[in-house]
C-alpha cells in the first residue's frame, strides 16, 4: 500500500487525544500488516488505548521504527472536515498528516514494501505506532518499556523530531535530531498581608511584589552554551553563509540573527541556551482586597548538561530571596550522540534518496517526543522531519494548528530513506 493511501485511511480513523482511542487506528494497521503476513499484536495499556507493534525478520541487530497514533484536537476554521483524510493537489489533507501519522504511513508502507519484495534481513526491524504521545506518554512509550522492554528493545529508532529541511542559499540542509531539551517547569510565589483596598498601605501587596519579581526575570541572560553537536551545526551554517569556521558562544547570536529566517533562527537560539518565559499569573481576589498570594508559573527548558541545580541557582541570580520558587515539573534534557554508526547510516541513508547535495546536521530539539524515554531506557533515538524538495514551507506552522496536510513526494521520500535505511542497518 502507498503510504498516501495509509495516511489517507489513518487521518479518517479519529484519535483525538483526550481520550485517544487509539485502538481504532492499531485495529486498521493489524488489518494490513496481517494481510501483508507480518507478525504483530496490539498492546493496550488500558480499554482503547492501542499501541500496535509489528516485527520483520530475525536476528540480534535490531531497528525501530517509532511513531505516534493520537493527534492533538482539531481546533475551528479548517477548509476541509480535519478527519476527511482527502487527497488533492498531490497533498494529504488531515489532523496528523504531520504529527504523526504521516511518519507512522512511511513507516508502515516501507515495512510493507520490504516484506512484498522478501527483502533478506539480517536483524529485525520493528515497526511501533503507539498511543498518548501528545499528552505525555504514559499510555505509550512510557507503558511499554516500563511494562514490556523487550518490545521495543533495539540498537537505535528512527523518530517523529526534527525541523524540515531549510534552504540556505544554494545548500538544502536535512537536521537529524540528537536530543531533546528537558523541562522545569516552576512556580514562583510571593507572599504579603491583606487589607482593605481603600487604604492599600496597611499591607502589603503580593501581586505587585510579583510583577517586580517577574520584571527582574526578564532582565535574564542566560549563559550561552554550545554542545558539540550545536556547534557543528551552527559552524556548518556559518561556512554557508560565509561567516567563517569560528563559531563561538560570544559571536553565536550575531550569525543566528544574520540567517534571514526567524523560525530557524529562533530555535537554534533555543538550542544554545536555557529558556525562560513566565506564562501564567494568578493572584487577587477582589477589587477592594489587597491580595496576601500571587502566583506565576514559568516555563523553563534546559539543555542537555543542565540540571535541577542548574536551575535553581540561575533564577536565584534574578530573583529575590523572600520569592519562594518551586520546580514542579522536570524531565531532564536527552541527548544521543551524533558520533556514532547510526546516526552516519541516517546521514548516508538520507544521501541515496534526497541527492547528495543534501547536508545533515544534527539538531537539539526545544520540545519533547516519546524519543527522551527511550534515551533514558539506554536507547539511541533519532528524529527527522525529511520533506522532498519544493515542498510548501507553510505545512511547518498546520503541525498543531489548523489545514494540516503533507505532500505525496515528501511521503514518499520518507519512505524510500526508511527502506534504504533498514536495507543499509540489516543487509
Ligand atoms: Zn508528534
Amino acid at each position: 500500500m502507498t503510504p498516501e493511501q495509509i495516511l489517507s485511511d489513518l487521518i479518517k480513523i479519529n484519535t483525538v487525544n483526550p481520550p485517544g482511542n487509539e485502538t481504532s487506528a492499531a485495529v486498521y494497521l493489524k488489518q494490513i500488516f496481517d494481510d501483508a503476513g507480518i507478525s504483530n499484536e496490539i498492546i493496550e495499556s488500558e480499554k482503547g488505548r492501542g499501541n500496535f507493534i509489528a516485527h520483520l525478520g530475525e536476528g540480534s541487530k535490531r531497528l525501530l521504527f517509532l511513531s505516534h497514533t493520537d493527534v492533538v484536537p482539531a481546533g475551528a476554521d479548517w477548509n476541509d472536515n480535519p478527519f476527511s483524510g482527502s487527497i488533492y493537489d498531490n497533498t494529504v489533507h488531515g489532523r496528523g498528516a504531520m504529527d504523526c501519522k504521516g511518519l507512522a504511513a512511511a513507516q508502515a508502507s516501507a515495512m510493507l514494501n520490504l516484506a512484498r519484495n522478501k527483502t533478506p534481513l539480517n536483524g529485525t526491524l520493528i515497526f511501533a505506532a503507539t498511543a498518548d504521545e501528545e499528552k505525555g506518554g504514559d499510555f505509550g512509550v512510557k507503558m511499554l518499556l516500563d511494562q514490556h522492554p523487550d518490545k521495543l528493545r533495539c540498537d537505535f529508532a528512527i523518530n517523529e523530531g526534527a525541523e524540515e529541511p531549510v534552504q540556505l542559499g544554494s545548500k538544502t540542509i536535512f537536521f537529524i535530531q540528537v536530543g531533546e531539551k528537558g523541562t522545569a517547569w516552576s512556580r514562583l510565589v510571593t507572599r504579603g498581608k491583606a487589607c482593605h483596598g481603600s487604604i492599600p498601605t496597611i499591607g502589603e501587596n503580593a501581586l505587585v511584589k510579583m510583577v517586580c519579581s517577574i520584571k527582574d526575570l526578564s532582565g535574564y541572560k542566560p549563559e550561552i552554551i554550545l554542545i558539540p553537536e550545536v556547534k557543528h551545526l551552527l559552524t556548518e551554517l556559518s561556512k554557508i553563509k560565509g561567516f567563517g569556521a569560528t563559531v563561538s558562544p560570544e559571536n553565536a547570536d550575531e550569525l543566528i540573527n544574520s540567517l534571514g529566517d526567524k523560525s530557524l533562527s529562533e530555535t537554534l537560539r533555543s538550542m544554545t541556551r536555557m529558556t525562560v518565559s513566565p506564562n501564567v499569573i494568578s493572584g487577587g481576589e477582589k477589587i477592594n482586597i489587597v491580595p496576601d498570594l500571587c502566583q506565576a508559573e514559568v516555563d523553563i527548558r534546559v539543555l542537555p548538561g543542565q540540571d535541577l541545580e542548574y536551575v535553581l541557582d540561575e533564577l536565584r541570580k534574578f530573583v529575590s530571596r523572600e520569592i519562594e520558587i518551586e520546580v514542579f515539573n522536570y524531565h531532564e534534557p536527552t541527548f544521543s550522540t551524533s558520533d556514532t554508526d547510526y546516526y552516519r547510516l541516517i546521514e548516508k541513508a538520507t544521501g541515496e534518496v534526497a541527492g547528495s547535495g543534501v547536508i545533515c546536521l544534527p539538531y537539539i530539539s526545544p520540545g519533547a517526543t516519546d524519543s527522551r524515554y527511550l534515551r533514558l531506557a539506554g536507547i539511541s533515538a533519532y528524529g527527522i522531519g525529511h520533506m522532498a524538495s519544493g515542498y510548501d514551507q507553510s505545512v511547518k506552522e498546520t503541525v498543531h494548528g489548523k489545514n494540516e496536510r503533507i505532500d505525496i513526494p515528501s511521503l514518499k521520500l520518507r519512505t524510500d530513506f526508511l527502506i534504504a535505511l533498514a536495507r543499509e542497518y540489516l543487509a
